[in-house]
């Protein structure tokens, strides 16, 4: 029961401190919905309307309210027939009505409240679910009180169990076997009881202390023979990798990024390859991690960047809107001497920063203030800056509007979603509005099928894409082949390449 305890207040509180940060934003939000600068649901207020969606971490959808329907919103775009707004879950003083998980406020795949006030409404994800870190044994219910009817009642999360209950002087419950405690917000009418059962917490324990007993004994024969065997496959993989470099034994491929409209080929990102000592294909994820880990991930991204200007150097001068983009790590951010570097390999190869383009995968810009500088820096430069698999952090678009890029590239487990309706229905348009309203340019990877081609053609952008669809990752030969056979066939349209 000790171990049950202790660890349902923390729970507890780290859930209603995420409720109440996410309520605070999401009032903020409302104010400003209520306080619109455009002619109702004009193509400017719709615009308005994503703008505040994006920039909020937690804000899912924004709306205007006439005669009690909803006419427009971020994600619905105007409504040729408004829909009814259905009866609040509940009310509070201040004239807000709360909804639960309920259509038509309802997003796929997340866990929305939506609160009504005057002409408008929000729609909010009170907490991101990955930074909860409960254990899976920790369950929790979010009550809300309805002050015009004294009415409390469930909001989200699942349902406690009912019964006798048995209070104790440290503030928990227990309703059988099940422990309780509850904590309640200061600001609003809302509160949190996380509860755990404790067979279960005891069965996590017992799981826990067992696997204490059986690791120890094994760490001594298989375990520490595996760690060792694994240490020395690392330390002789790192070696190798090192070797590689210095031998410039990498290969770079160059997969196609072609105009989605056109279907014309309008640069490459370069992908770099390396095959170890006994003949194995490394991913460059598991290579690239190790060298960042042991820190010599600018030696891979230098040799990618030479090389590129290298290969592409006629390219890259002479094609108008060409353009190569190599991936940049974390490490590259934080090291004084890369982007000096970058500039003189520029300057050297006589090609310009423009053509070369720069991916930055969210979670490299984790330090945001020297993903910032070094952002602004390579866009001083001349370079276009993309952050890559960008979705991937979904909740932080605020985030990355602020680090002020030039574009995104979408992560393939977007374009690998179309068809099924959840994620296409919500989250894709939202993004693809978004990075209009915010002329950020737009590149879709994972393009493997007709239809998701159709799908990012039809939404009456410039799109670019990359996919299996339009070519795999080709080394310098068949890549130059491939441009060359374009030429001849369209020859009309290669200045626009
Ligand atoms: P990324 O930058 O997002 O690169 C795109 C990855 O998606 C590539 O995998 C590419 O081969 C793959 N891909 C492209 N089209 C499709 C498709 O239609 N379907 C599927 N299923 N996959 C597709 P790759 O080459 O294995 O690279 C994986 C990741 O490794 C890259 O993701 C990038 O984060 C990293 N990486 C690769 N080269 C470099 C490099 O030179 N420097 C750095 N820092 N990272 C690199
Ligand atoms: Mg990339
Ligand atoms: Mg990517």
């Amino acid at each position: 029961m000790r171990h049950a305890a202790a660890g349902l207040d923390p729970f507890a509180s780290r859930i209603l401190e995420e409720a109440e940060t996410s309520a605070n934003a999401a009032r903020a939000t409302l104010a400003s919905v209520n306080h619109p600068p455009y002619p109702l649901c004009s193509g400017e207020e719709i615009d308005w309307l994503r703008k505040l969606v994006f920039e909020s971490q937690y804000v899912k959808d924004a709306g205007r309210i006439r005669d009690g329907k909803i006419v427009c919103s971020a994600t619905l775009g105007r409504l040729e027939h408004p829909s009814v707004l259905p009866r609040a879950d509940f009310s509070h003083q201040d004239g807000a009505r709360v909804y639960r998980n309920l259509a038509p406020f309802r997003i796929a795949g997340l866990t929305v409240i939506a609160v009504q006030m005057g002409d408008a409404y929000i729609v909010y994800n009170p907490w991101d679910v990955k930074n909860l870190g409960a254990g899976s044994f920790m369950h929790f219910t979010f009550t809300e009180s309805d002050l015009s009817t004294g009415q409390i009642g469930r909001l989200l999360g699942e349902s406690p169990r009912a019964g006798p209950m048995v209070l104790f002087r440290d503030g928990h419950a227990r309703v059988g076997d099940t422990l309780y405690t509850t904590l309640c917000s200061t600001r609003f009418a809302s509160c949190i009881t996380a509860y755990v059962s404790i067979p279960e917490a005891l069965r996590a324990d017992r799981a826990e202390f067992s696997g204490y007993i059986a690791l120890s004994g094994l760490c001594g024969s298989v375990l520490g023979l595996a760690w060792a065997l694994l240490y020395r496959r690392n330390k002789s993989i790192e070696r190798q990798l090192r070797r590689a470099i210095r031998r410039d034994a990498l290969e770079v491929m160059y997969q196609p990024i072609v105009e989605l409209a056109s279907g014309m080929t309008a640069g490459a990102e370069a992908l770099v390859r390396w095959t170890d000592e006994d003949g194995f294909a490394i991913s460059p994820e598991v290579f690239e991690a190790i060298a960042e880990e042991r820190g010599f991930v600018g030696d891979i991204t230098r040799l990618v960047v030479r090389r590129t200007l290298r290969d592409f150097r006629r390219a890259l001068q002479q094609r108008a809107g060409f353009r190569v983009n190599v991936n940049i790590a974390a490490g590259d951010l934080s090291d004084a001497t890369f982007l000096p570097d970058l500039e003189r390999c520029l300057e050297q190869a006589g090609v310009p920063a423009r053509s070369l383009g720069i991916e930055i995968t969210e979670s490299s810009t984790a330090r945001k203030q020297t993903a910032k500088e070094a952002i602004l820096h390579l866009r001083r430069m001349g370079h276009v800056v993309y952050v890559d698999d960008f979705g991937t952090g979904y909740s932080s678009l605020a985030y990355l509007h602020d680090l002020a890029v030039d574009g995104i590239k979408i992560d393939r487990a977007f374009t690998g979603a179309i068809g099924t309706a959840a994620v296409t229905e919500t989250i894709l348009p939202q993004i693809l509005a978004m990075a209009a309203s915010l002329r950020l340019q737009v590149v879709v990877e994972g393009v493997e099928t007709e239809e998701q081609a159709r799908y990012f053609a039809s939404s009456g952008r410039t799109i670019l894409a990359q996919g299996w669809l339009f070519g795999r990752p080709l080394s310098l030969e068949d890549f130059l082949r491939r441009m060359a056979s374009e030429e001849m066939h369209q020859p009309e349209a290669v200045g626009a390449a």
